[in-house]
């Protein structure tokens, strides 16, 4: 609250005005307690690859001096460390640019159709390797709901490189928890507008036949570091950024990002874009 005196409104009652001024700094506080979680947050992070590679470094320069085995393999956990720490490190400085960017819409044209097929050349080798299927399922339009953005086949506006970042954050997360051996479907079509998201709308599915998440975390899944489970998340090489990253470029395509899932069936992250 801040006082200030002002002029007396009735100079012969003897009486002084005085004004009060409320301001509500919730959202302040809130913001500055989100900071200081980040920052401990990060700070935890970088810490536990660190204190696993000096210990190492310790124990090579001591008790496996000259044990060439003991080194060998000593090595290889620390370039695993150190190749954390770089994932978390490239993933924040993504964080922070996707944030500052998030008010600046993206003009360019870009055929989502490509970027998904972008997104299954990469990482087809790794689902074969961990015998998984990954395909493209392309819907056909219905003619009636493309009426003005017919021929335009699956173009929007948008930033290509990130939304090729986002389509690949939700298939590495389908192959990683969808489970081995079990298929991956990216399907791409159009769909009318739905709440204050006017159509047609692109839309596109990452579906995973996993064991799915259960409903209670749901809603903070796109949180810095949440993770669901944490040691499988770190065990499998996540950061625990890839979901805010997902959805600060979903932010900044004025699209939205859903969330479907059935304990023991599998899950479904749907991006909705309006196209222009
Ligand atoms: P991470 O680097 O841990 O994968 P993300 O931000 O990409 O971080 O995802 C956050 C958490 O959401 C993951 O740790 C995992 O628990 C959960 N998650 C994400 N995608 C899936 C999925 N397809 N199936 C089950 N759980 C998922």
């Amino acid at each position: 609250v801040r006082i200030t005196p002002v002029g007396d409104p009735a100079p012969r009652s003897g009486q002084r005005a005085l004004l009060l001024h409320f301001t509500d700094i919730t959202h302040l506080r809130e913001a500055e307690e989100m900071r200081r979680d980040f920052v401990a947050n990060v700070s935890h992070e970088l810490r536990t690859p660190l204190t696993a590679v000096l210990g190492f470094i310790e124990t090579l320069r001591g008790p496996a001096k000259d044990d060439t085995a003991a080194r060998d393999r000593f090595l290889g956990i620390m370039e695993g460390e150190a190749r954390r720490m770089n994932r978390l490190v490239s993933d924040l400085l993504s964080l922070s640019r996707v944030e500052s960017q998030e008010r600046q819409r993206p003009s360019t044209e870009v055929d989502l159709r490509a970027v998904l097929d972008g997104v299954i050349a990469a990482l087809k080798p790794a689902a074969e390797d961990q015998g998984s299927t990954l395909q493209l399922d392309l819907q056909p339009a219905d003619p009636a709901l493309l009426l003005g953005a017919a021929g335009q086949g699956f173009r929007m506006k948008g930033d290509r490189d990130q939304l090729m970042q986002v389509f690949l954050n939700l298939t590495e997360n389908a192959l990683k928890y969808g489970g081995a051996g079990r298929p991956v479907t990216l399907r791409l079509g159009w769909q009318d507008g739905t709440g204050n998201l006017k159509g047609p709308l692109l839309r596109a599915d990452v579906i995973d036949r996993g064991d799915g998440i259960d409903p209670l975390h749901l809603p903070r899944l796109t949180e810095r570091f949440y993770r669901v489970d944490t040691h499988r998340s770190r065990a499998m090489g996540g950061t625990g950024l890839g979901l805010a990253i997902v959805k600060h470029i979903v932010n900044r395509h004025r699209g939205r990002l859903r969330i479907d899932s059935v304990q023991g069936q599998g899950s479904t992250f749907t991006v909705l874009f309006p196209a222009d």
